[in-house]
């Protein structure tokens, strides 16, 4: 498939080439405009160091935040630059704009092996709407493009797909590492593949889900989503999250993964509240047995040991989504038993963005996982079987 085999920035000549790379510096500030978290600057540095190393000169530009009137101080970039400076041990130039005078003048003068950071690429509106002409400009200030900004290839913008049609476009080692890890586990698996699947609704889902049934082995499902499911069985689920216009669809879903020979484990048994709080009063139940008036918060010790039996023979797992209410101790239990099967197996693993990696990141799982994708909702779109325009974009080998 093509998408999945891109060149990367190993493979185009930059020694002395202005290469604009579209980073994904969208970094927490606090009220001081420090960085609070720079998981996101460190991901991007082993290609600016790369490119520094080759000589060439760098022109980074990012997005961060939402700005809605053109330049506001608040989402400057210069917070996450010093933060990359910091980082790299050596000086890196700031633009005053993006596309401006001060751009102009700044990455014209860069020297080999320079690293400069344009301002907000959102401070132009022309961005998001992937306005031919304002990426024409952006793309005029660079010889080649790299994009390392998984977490927003999935948006067709001027910074990650319009520049893509006036430079030569390849992928950076963040996406390259994307790209190699659920590429393969979605074009040719080692076997048994497994996804697992939670978090609150179906209906987020249903996408992921259709795409996976033809191609895993076995898929697990818990979070309040599989209460939905249990619906579609015909139990009950007292008052639990469900999603009254989608059990229908549920229960096709079932069908199909029967038909097809695969595997779909719902919870056997799982922890009931009486309200929505940790300190609710709580007890585990089996499936069928949900009585009224409680609400399934975290999958019950059965569930966690099938699932994680599941999970130790697997050869592949993919896994998107909290098994309960995890930002509650109480109902946490279960996504910290599945973040730990996954850690122990053997197995290729690759955990999603969002809450399933900051789960693995908090427990101190994060280094006995294969991958942990840096897009939340770029790896659900990936793993929905949908052609990322960010990626489709690069050349390919
Ligand atoms: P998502 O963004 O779809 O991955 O969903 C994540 C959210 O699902 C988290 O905030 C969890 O608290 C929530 N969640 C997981 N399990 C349940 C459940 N059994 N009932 C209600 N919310 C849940």
């Amino acid at each position: 498939m093509a998408e999945y085999n891109k060149k990367t920035v190993e493979d185009i000549d930059v020694s002395g080439k202005r290469v604009l790379v579209r980073v994904d510096f969208n970094v927490p500030l606090d009220a001081n405009f420090k960085v609070t978290d720079d998981t996101r600057i460190i991901g991007a540095l082993d290609t600016i160091k790369y490119l520094s190393e080759k000589g060439a000169r760098a022109i980074l530009v990012s997005h961060l935040g939402r700005p809605k009137n053109g330049f506001e101080e608040k989402f400057s970039m210069k917070p996450a630059t010093a933060r990359l400076s910091e980082l790299l041990g050596k000086p890196v130039i700031q633009a005053a704009d993006v596309i401006g005078d001060d751009a102009r003048a700044k990455t014209g003068g860069l020297k080999n092996g320079e690293v400069l950071v344009l301002e907000n690429v959102r401070f132009h509106p022309e961005e998001e709407k992937n306005d031919p002409a304002f990426a024409k400009e952006l793309a005029s200030l660079a010889e080649v493009y790299v994009n390392d900004a998984f977490g927003t290839a999935h948006r067709a913008h001027a910074s990650t797909e319009g520049v893509t049609h006036y430079l030569p476009a390849v992928c950076g080692f963040l996406i390259k590492k994307e790209i190699e890890f659920m590429g393969t586990a979605l074009s040719n698996p080692a076997r048994p593949f497994v996804a697992i699947l939670g978090g609150a609704k179906v209906s987020d889902k249903i996408k992921v889900i259709e795409n996976l049934i033809d191609k895993c082995d076995s898929i697990i499902i818990g979070g309040g989503m599989a209460y939905t499911f249990v619906r579609a069985q015909g139990f009950g689920v007292g008052s639990s999250l469900c999603e009254e216009d989608k059990i229908g669809l549920a229960g096709e879903l079932l069908k199909k993964a029967e038909a097809r020979g695969v595997k779909f484990l719902l919870p056997l048994d799982t922890i009931v509240a009486k309200e929505f709080k940790n300190e609710a009063e709580s007890k585990n139940v089996l499936i069928g047995e949900m009585p009224d008036g409680w609400m399934g918060l975290d999958i019950g010790p059965g569930a966690i040991k099938e699932f994680g039996a599941v999970v130790a023979e697997a050869k592949t797992v993919v896994w998107n989504g909290p098994m309960g209410v995890f930002e509650m101790p109480n109902f946490a239990v279960g996504t910290k038993e599945i973040a730990r099967a996954l850690s122990e197996s053997g197995a290729i693993s690759i955990v999603g963005g969002g809450d399933s990696a900051a789960a693995v990141e908090q427990l101190g799982f994060a280094d006995k996982i294969s991958h942990i994708s840096t897009g939340g909702g770029a790896s659900l779109e990936f793993l929905e079987g949908i052609v990322l325009p960010g990626i489709s974009a690069l050349l390919d080998k």
